[in-house]
């Protein structure tokens, strides 16, 4: 199993980073995306990468929009170019749009002008969406991905998936998937086929609804697994072996 999306660089996993690996490694999981977030983060995020020898992705999250948009985005360029024979490397992002984080056209110029850098550098990208479909949906439109990408974290209802798989983009599903009241999301899983999907945590946030206030680590990937698993009435074996199929195929690994 690959994580496709945990901040394990984050502080949260400075104390046992090392402990949390070997028992990632007992599990199965060997490897994950590391989402950049902003550019003050990203030396220490590719120190970790490098560290365990995980995938990375460079990118400005909407929660971190500079004051200077236009020099972020010069810096961003530069490390893409640094990085660009790095096959570790593997998208732009996490970038996007979150309607209930500090909202502004900003985070739609910081967007699309992320979107540009992927197109010019032939990399998916790995997008953030709370309460923006429709904005993120038009934006896509007009800024066309060849390589697409993903929708992290993925919330919405089959029609909206739907949108995004057009668009060329899979749908991230982690954590969310395991509470009951996350109907929409259970069943566009169970209705759609599995080829659109890949498996993530955002570690360390998204914690499962059952252990609130805890932090979010990847080993929480084998009980979503086994539940979509269970809404696809499909064996685990044969999940596994289409979700790696979508990873390897999105990300080039
Ligand atoms: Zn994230």
């Amino acid at each position: 199993m690959i994580d496709t999306h945990a901040h394990l660089d984050m502080a949260d996993f400075d104390q046992d980073r090392d402990e949390l690996v070997a028992e990632m490694s007992k599990q199965g999981i060997s490897s994950v995306i590391i989402p950049g977030v902003a550019a003050d983060k990203w030396q220490h995020q590719l120190d970790i990468a490098d560290k365990y020898q995980w995938y990375f992705a460079l990118g400005i999250h909407p929660w971190y929009v500079p004051d200077e948009i236009d020099r972020a985005i010069v810096l961003l360029d530069a490390m893409l170019q640094q990085y660009r024979e790095n096959k570790r490397l593997v998208a732009v992002g996490e970038c996007g749009l979150d309607k209930l984080h500090s909202w502004s056209n900003k985070q739609l110029l910081l967007l699309e002008k992320q979107l540009h850098l992927a197109q010019t550098y032939q990399l998916p990208v790995i997008l953030h969406a709370v309460k923006a479909h429709q904005e993120l949906i038009t934006l896509l439109k007009r800024c066309r991905l060849e390589r697409g990408g993903v929708i992290h974290g993925f919330y919405g209802n089959r029609q909206i998936a739907e949108q995004y798989i057009d668009l060329g983009f899979k749908l991230g599903v982690g954590g969310l998937l395991l509470n009951p009241s996350a109907k929409k999301l259970r069943q566009a899983v169970t209705e759609l086929p599995l080829e659109h999907f890949l498996l993530e945590t955002d570690s360390p946030s998204m914690s499962p609804f059952d252990q609130p206030k805890t932090r979010n680590t990847p080993l929480i990937l084998s009980r979503i697994v086994s539940e979509i698993s269970f809404l696809k009435k499909n064996e685990t074996v044969c999940i596994l072996e289409q979700f790696n199929k979508n990873t390897v195929q999105l990300f080039e690994l």
